[in-house]
């Protein structure tokens, strides 16, 4: 029969790498703990609609990358690309707009994307993400910035980068759109095919295309910073004193942009050298029209997706050593069936107070059980065969070496939680 095979561009994980991931995961939810945010789930899938408004009809995301289906009952429903979309969604339909500002949400999910696989970029990835509403001030901001850095350095992550740009807001980004698609269009022979349609369609994701061609045209284009109006333009002021004063480094960094038509002011990327073409590990911004645009009330927001994967590659390149599992306190090896049954027994106990204990299910062999627990790398072995049944007492032996290489004591065998 053929194999059946994962998906293009999934994954299985499993140890040791489950590890690494836990860690991560672990790290993410306690930093975000410490700002404040509060975890949200949302559904794995969602009516396609949601994304088409919420990420924007004219994206990659939207109209390349998505996994969509009918159901049974003929309704479009589309995997998840993203989260911010799901996360206001909820919202507006739980009633929490209104909650005390700021509202600080996290949440770590999986995402679908229809992409070319690749170091760093699959078809179902993880993501963690914040969203901070109901704030307009760059202390918001500053706060998801903050955070997004916070993460990176408790994971041990070095030679990161944080880039800033504007994209401006409604009442700027007309003039600079304009500006944009004349120095484009006069450029437009040394556009990629793909630039050449978002010309028309999206033109300010042009400039973060990866091609080397639309690289050279879009570092001689003109800059958002420069077509600003005097309220982003002191909105980004107040952020960059921010950082600033909290000896944050950025670079302020044109190039960055998000070809979504509600993302206003601040945008932000976080760009990890050495891990190759896909560098970027975070990317965020202010979206201050898209509660607005799904239906919610106007209600200013911010937030950042941060790529697991990518994270986990950026740890490897920093030599980031990942604490590894703990190992059992306790293998049991037993002779015989009465001695299993105590083996179990003894397993069981120590189980429930909390103490990681093993012994035989397989009908191993005395030889074969102590080879095995030293696979396992257990820290004590305790023998029991027929005699130890019957004197209640049993050699305990030492693993580790911390007390002298292979050293043993006998115990009571009931009292075995006294010497682990
Ligand atoms: P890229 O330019 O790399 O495609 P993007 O702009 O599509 O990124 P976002 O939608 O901002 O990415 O997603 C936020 C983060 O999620 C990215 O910075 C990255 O870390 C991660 N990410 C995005 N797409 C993928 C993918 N296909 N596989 C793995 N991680 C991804
Ligand atoms: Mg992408």
């Amino acid at each position: 029969m053929e194999q059946i095979r994962k998906p293009r561009g999934t994954m299985d994980i499993t140890a040791p790498d489950i590890y690494k991931w836990r860690y991560v995961e672990d790290t993410v939810r306690k930093t975000a703990d410490r700002f404040g945010f509060e975890e949200i789930r949302t559904p794995t899938f969602e009516e396609l609609s949601l994304f088409q408004r919420g990420v924007g009809d004219t994206t990659d995301v939207v109209q390349k990358e998505m996994y969509t289906f009918e159901d049974r009952e003929g309704k479009l429903f589309a995997l998840k690309p993203e989260g911010t979309a799901s996360v206001v969604r909820a919202l507006i339909e739980n009633g929490k707009c209104g909650d005390a500002f700021p509202i600080r949400l996290y949440y770590i999910t999986n995402c679908f994307r229809y992409e070319k696989p690749q170091a760093g970029r699959s078809r179902e990835f993880v993501q963690f993400g914040t969203e901070l509403f109901g704030s307009s001030d760059a202390g918001a901001d500053f706060t998801v910035i903050s955070l997004a850095s916070s993460v990176l350095s408790e994971l041990g992550i070095k030679n990161v980068s944080l880039h800033i740009n504007s994209i401006g807001c409604p009442s700027c980004r007309p003039k600079y759109r304009e500006a944009l698609v004349s120095y484009l269009e006069k450029n437009s022979a040394f556009l990629c095919q793909t630039c050449r349609e978002r010309l028309k369609t999206n033109p300010l994701r042009v400039l973060d295309c990866k091609c080397e061609e639309c690289r050279k045209v879009a570092a001689g284009a003109p800059k958002t910073v420069d077509y600003q109006c005097e309220e982003c333009s002191a909105h980004l002021e107040k952020l960059t004193s921010m950082l600033d004063s909290c000896k944050t480094d950025y670079v302020i960094d044109p190039h960055i942009v998000r070809g979504l038509d509600y993302y206003t002011k601040t945008v932000f990327e976080f760009i990890a050298e050495g891990i190759g073409a896909q560098s970027t590990v975070c990317g965020g911004g202010r979206y201050d029209g898209l509660v607005k645009e799904l239906g919610g009330p106007s209600l200013p927001a911010c937030g950042f997706g941060m790529g697991i994967t990518r994270l986990l590659l950026a740890m490897e390149q920093s030599g980031v050593e990942v604490p590894s599992p703990s190992r059992a306190a306790l293998y049991v090896a037993s002779m015989g069936a009465a001695a299993q049954l105590k083996a179990l027994s003894i397993v069981s106990g120590l189980r429930q107070v909390g103490v990681k204990a093993e012994c035989d299910v397989v009908g191993r062999s005395l030889k074969a059980q102590m080879k095995y627990a030293d696979k396992i790398g257990a820290a004590k072995v305790l023998i029991i065969g027929d005699s130890e049944l019957e004197s209640g007492r049993a050699v305990l032996k030492d693993m580790t070496g911390s007390i002298g290489e292979g050293s043993q004591v006998e115990i009571e065998t009931d009292r075995v939680a006294e010497y682990l």
